[in-house]
């Protein structure tokens, strides 16, 4: 039974837990050993939670005996350690949160509380959420379940590599420039990254707010539209937080993609992009038309500039919303004879070395003299940015591009040149720029083995039909899923 349930989807647990064919606290067992056996190799957790996830297994199996289940119910899920957590550590992968316990539950843990999840621990991250492969994370790097002299992705790559490696059913992660579609990508698994302010952000640690958002990883698409429906919707705490009504995501999955009209950028396809990646897309994109999609070519003529305007929005953001971290009123404090010197250690010592790069570089690009040439320009590239979306979704109905120029790196490929490290966000930075949702699903692998991710973009609370055209490809695609050999 163990071994079977290891690689259950979260919708096939769900029928099993409903007919209790297995209980919530069999499946969490598995995944707690999954965990015991693999994190040695991987890192993707930085706290374990075994106790308190059977503790809310035990709970879920009795809600379940009742008749009380919800679909996520008895379902263990790892959490990226941005989420506030009621009574466990939160760290950000910072040493500037050292020892901190939040009082409080993010409104989407609330929420998954309340549906009867199981939480079996907090994941690995890049400081802050800065940086795409895990690598800045003070609690060591996340190792790729597929080649472990490989990085996961990042930021969220604890979330993407635990789903990878079945240490869960599904986990939950952010997406400020990439954060979930590229370890997603990375680790061959579902990531969703929903539109700007469908999820509520209350209680996740920010980086640049007016990119943040949150989102499911998750082992098939379906398992991605339970997950959004249950994490989805208003919230009085998040002003930001979108009113419109939470569709039914999974209903949406018919499989009719006839006639869907299929935008294909051409600034999408360039050079520099390895051939593996391109051909695993462009037999992607045969096969969607082969099951009635229409492909059209568009131009999204600003995506040039969108890394660099990108990386000046957000370190602008960062740099004002991390300045709450001086050491007073949570975490780290150094000791220190006056004030300033106990902000300035405290900081020196808490932050890592990109976090501080992105604070100056933020600083900077809003200072006196510099805002115009550098924040309000990246601003009004933004908007060309949003318009070229706008423009070409007058043509088609989804857009679909590669996640990443490149499959995983290796380890310390990236770490001495920050510019490269910023390029592989090339295809996913433009989404968040224009608040749009975005999914990346495995469409292949390439010679060495590595996972290939597809990108299926919709316009504005697109989700349905970006979700409906995923999950039509995954159910008919040749390519099928390679386990890790862990
Ligand atoms: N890699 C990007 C960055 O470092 C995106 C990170 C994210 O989405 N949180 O900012």
């Amino acid at each position: 039974m163990a071994a079977e349930s290891l690689t259950l989807t979260l919708a096939q647990a769900r029928e099993q837990l409903a007919r209790r064919d297995i209980s919530a606290v069999e499946l969490t067992r598995t995944c707690l050993d999954r965990m015991a056996a693999v994190e040695s190799k991987l890192n993707a957790f930085i706290t374990m939670c075994p106790r308190e996830a059977l503790e809310q297994a035990e709970r879920a199996d009795r809600r379940i005996a009742a008749g009380d289940g919800t679909p996520l119910t008895g379902i263990p899920l790892a959490i990226k350690d941005i989420f506030a957590t009621r009574g466990v550590r939160t760290t950000c992968a910072s040493k500037i949160l050292d020892g901190f316990v939040p009082p409080y539950d993010a409104t989407v843990i609330a929420k998954l509380r309340a549906a009867g999840a199981v939480f079996v621990g907090k994941a690995n991250m890049d400081e802050f959420a800065m940086g795409s492969s895990t690598e800045n994370s003070a609690f060591g790097p996340t190792r790729n379940p597929y080649d472990l002299a490989r990085v996961a992705g990042g930021s969220s790559g604890g979330s993407a590599a635990a789903v990878a490696a079945d240490e869960c059913m599904a986990a939950l992660g952010t997406d400020t420039g990439g954060s979930i579609r590229e370890p997603a990508s990375f680790c061959g698994v579902v990531g969703l990254k929903p539109t700007y302010s469908r999820v509520s952000r209350y209680g996740v640690i920010a980086y640049a707010s007016s990119l943040d958002q949150v989102g499911p990883f998750t082992k098939t698409v379906r398992d991605a539209a339970i997950m959004l429906r249950e994490i989805a919707g208003v919230d009085p705490r998040d002003s930001t937080c979108s009113a419109r009504p939470v569709a039914n995501y999974e209903l949406s999955l018919n499989g009719e993609i006839a006639g869907m009209r299929i935008g294909v950028p051409r600034e999408f396809f360039v050079e520099g992009m390895e051939r593996d990646v391109d051909s695993a897309v462009q037999s992607a994109i045969k096969h969607l038309q082969a099951l009635g999609a229409r492909p059209v070519e568009i131009s999204l003529p600003h995506t040039d500039y969108a890394v660099a305007a990108y990386y000046l929005i957000a370190t602008a953001e960062a740099s004002a919303n991390l300045a709450r971290y001086d050491g007073m009123r949570y975490g780290l404090r150094a000791e220190a004879d006056n004030t300033l010197d106990l902000y300035n250690r405290t900081r020196d010592r808490g932050f890592g070395a990109e976090v501080k790069r992105r604070i100056m570089l933020g600083t900077f690009a809003l200072s006196t003299g510099y805002y115009d040439a550098y924040y309000l320009k990246a601003q009004k590239v933004r908007t060309l940015i949003r318009q070229d979306f706008e423009r070409a979704f007058e043509h088609c109905d989804i857009i679909v591009t590669p996640v990443a120029p490149s499959t995983a790196f290796k380890l310390g490929e990236k770490t001495a040149d920050p510019l490269q490290m910023y390029l592989s966000d090339i295809f996913t930075i433009s989404v968040n720029l224009a608040g749009l949702p975005g999914l990346s699903l495995p469409c292949g692998y390439d010679t060495a083995g590595m996972p290939i991710g597809l990108q299926l973009i919709g316009p504005p609370f697109g989700e349905e039909i970006i979700l409906r055209a995923g999950d039509a490809y995954e159910n008919t695609a040749t390519i099928k899923r390679r386990a890790p050999s862990l």
